[in-house]
């Protein structure tokens, strides 16, 4: 399998490249070349496979012969120790697919935990094989506000050679996001920066990208330009379809969006031959993509704090390989793709009406999908499908100040890291000081 960037510019030969690589010589994001379809009788009887047969057969298609399909396998069963069952919200006709049940509570654990179990395998690969590059270790650098780093942690905790380092903005996260971030030790290596989260990403960047750091280092990110990262979110939008048994109706997803990787997937998963009638990009009011299927036009602007800040993205990175898989087509993406926005207020009237009504307690980044699957679903003819991307323990806050009698228990991780005391180093924004400390570290 070949990877292309969306600039159209370089050509990497194979997933691991394109694993450590990341960004094309001009900045570009890195694809699959081809997406091949799947064969009809496994689309057809999907039912009737379990979840490891499904994962295999749709990352065989996916990744070609570059992984024999017993290391595949193994990477599978490694990487997925945890539940995404389909939960029914009302009857036959809306279902919560909860992709929160692995060890820091957010779907981005799905993504994380295969890309770390890869990662693994092509170093042990390469101790194998006596072709150790820069002392077999590798640096992964990653930006977030919350959710993406703390599955970075827990995916590559105490994993050997692998270094993390994780940037966020300093007195910009509540106690329970920080000490998510910060409780670690081992090889997980907090960074306060005295910036903001976008002087995080343009760090992040510019250090994968720096030509001194490559000489001496392995180094890639976890954040969602990695497309190692992306492709085994096509996996659970199959397993979802496998769980409704058969039905016959389409399903429509209803995806809460930030940076679009998880959207992007579905794609990707429908370009694979998967029934899927449409898509909704769903946001809070960081609205670019939804204002764009409005009017066709993309305009990035600053983001604004919400409270589903996992979100809160005014420039999505994944915007341009949707552009990329629709050919820049705005006709063809809009088909596909309707768009929604959720202001706070309606976010948190709707997260009490779902758990009044139907007794299910949703996060507010679940909720902002769910009330847009309602504003979009015709019954007759489609099942509904709405992502819940967290755990509604993980917002914990938030879902307080909505429900105040809520009877919402601490899961283990949560009340151990609270309980842990944080390890952090402080840097200023400016990439020299970081690269400063990558090298002595
Ligand atoms: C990251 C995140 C999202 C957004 O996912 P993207 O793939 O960036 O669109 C939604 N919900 C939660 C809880 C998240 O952590």
């Amino acid at each position: 399998m070949n990877y292309s960037s969306t600039n159209g510019d370089t050509q990497v030969g194979s997933l691991r490249e394109a694993l450590f690589q990341t960004f094309s010589s001009t900045g570009g994001l890195l694809m699959p070349e081809t997406i091949n379809p799947l064969p009809k009788d496994f689309l057809a009887n999907l039912h009737t496979f379990s979840f490891q047969e499904i994962c295999l057969k749709v990352c065989m298609n996916l990744f070609g012969d570059e992984i024999p399909k017993q290391d595949v396998e193994k990477i599978i069963q490694k990487a997925f120790d945890f539940e995404i069952p389909l939960v029914e919200i009302y009857e036959k006709e809306v279902y919560s697919l909860e992709l929160f049940h692995g060890k820091t509570l957010s779907f981005k654990d799905v993504g994380m935990s295969f890309m770390a179990e890869l990662i693994t395998y092509f170093l042990e690969k390469d101790k194998l094989e006596n072709k150790t590059k820069k002392n077999n270790e590798v640096t992964i650098l990653v930006a977030t506000t919350g959710d993406t780093g703390s599955a970075t942690a827990s995916a590559f905790f105490k994993k050997e050679g692998i270094k993390v380092c994780i940037l966020y903005p300093k007195n910009k996260l509540s106690l329970l996001q920080e000490k998510q971030l910060n409780t670690w030790g081992e090889n997980i290596t907090a960074l306060e920066i005295d910036g903001t989260f976008e002087d995080c990403q343009r760090l992040v960047k510019e250090a994968i990208t720096d030509k001194e750091l490559n000489e001496k280092l392995q180094i890639t990110t976890s954040n969602s330009y990695n497309i190692a990262r992306l492709l085994p979110q096509c996996l659970y939008y199959f397993w979802a379809i496998a769980q409704l048994k058969g039905e016959r109706r389409t399903a429509i997803f209803s995806v809460p969006s930030g940076n679009f990787g998880n959207l992007t997937a579905g794609i990707i998963a429908k370009k694979m031959g998967l029934r899927i009638s449409r898509f909704i990009a769903a946001t809070n009011i960081n609205d670019v993509v939804p204002q764009y299927l409005l009017n066709g036009s993309f305009e990035p602007r600053p983001a604004v704090r919400t409270i589903s800040s996992s979100m809160d993205t005014g420039n999505p990175v994944n915007f341009r390989r949707l552009l990329t898989l629709y050919n820049h087509s705005y006709t063809r993406f809009s088909a596909d793709i309707a768009g929604y926005r959720l202001t706070d207020r309606r976010t948190k009237n709707t997260l009490k009406d779902l758990y009044e009504g139907y007794n299910y307690l949703a996060d507010p980044h679940s909720t902002v999908a769910y009330a847009a699957l309602k504003n979009y679903l015709t019954p007759e003819s489609e099942v509904g499908i709405f992502f819940a991307t967290a755990h509604p323990a993980k917002y914990y806050e938030v879902v307080k100040q909505t429900i105040f009698d809520v009877e919402l228990e601490m899961p283990p991780f949560l009340e151990e890291t609270l309980r842990k005391e944080k390890q952090i180093v402080s840097l200023s924004s400016k990439i020299d000081d970081l690269k400063e400390f990558l090298w002595g570290h």
